[in-house]
């Protein structure tokens, strides 16, 4: 899906619990307010080309949930995203959604069972180009069902994903990671991030240093092991 291939997972505030311990406000390094994670969708040569070097000169690392819609020039430059601390996630090898102009596989022909085993390959492929086990994923067009069945619970049974993300508009931000399903992350499309931003005037009393790389740049699986 090309609208909002740019998806942003965003924590704010909010209470941190520990092994059943009270909870706890959290504190984010340098007196931050809030963590962002930038995840961009559906292996776009655009996103290698423009997005990387964008983010590489910020200082800031994504997460890039890839189909399978790879070739022998871009596989290797996946590969060596991975290698320099981008993660690659899982965004199904067809990516079956309600049929669209942009979306020629239907989700309509699925049951929840095939889409757990397109999932699997899919981490197997994406195994092949960077090693990793631990896999995120992104429901193809934010969409948590196929032909009408919602399959979270049988991905959650499989076990084959450990974070996904789903859609959201500007209400989508995550303020307690306690009670945060590890498998409806909640992010904002590109649409949502800006008319949100236009309305956080509160959260804009910081000036933003554009000189000094941000501390801590995250991806979305280090960032929720961290907090969920
Ligand atoms: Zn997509």
């Amino acid at each position: 899906m090309i609208k909002n291939f740019l998806r942003v997972v965003l924590l704010v505030g909010g209470l941190l619990s520990v092994g059943g311990a009270a909870a706890q406000p959290i504190e984010w390094p340098h007196h931050k307010k809030a963590a962002i994670v930038l995840t961009y969708d559906d292996a776009l040569k655009s996103q290698l080309d423009t997005a990387v070097p964008q983010l590489r000169r910020a200082g800031l690392k994504a997460t890039f949930f890839l189909t399978a819609d790879l070739d022998y020039i871009t596989l290797p430059r996946w590969r060596k995203l991975a290698k320099e601390g981008f993660e690659l996630g899982n965004h199904t090898v067809f990516h079956p959604c309600i049929n669209g102009e942009d979306n020629p596989v239907s989700s309509d022909r699925y049951t929840p069972n095939q889409m757990m085993r397109e999932i699997e390959v899919m981490n197997r492929m994406l195994f092949a180009v960077d090693g990793q086990t631990n896999r995120t994923y992104a429901y193809p067009c934010t969409e948590t069902t196929v032909n009408g069945q919602d399959y979270v619970d049988t991905l959650r049974r499989y076990g084959l994903i450990k974070y996904a993300r789903v859609g959201g508009d500007t209400g989508a931000v995550i303020t307690n990671p306690a009670t945060l399903d590890p498998l409806r992350v909640p992010a904002l499309g590109l649409e949502g991030w800006r008319r949100w931003f236009e309305q956080a005037t509160p959260m804009a009393d910081t000036p933003v240093s554009r000189t000094a790389p941000p501390p801590n740049p995250v991806t979305l699986e280090r960032f929720l092991a961290e907090q969920v």
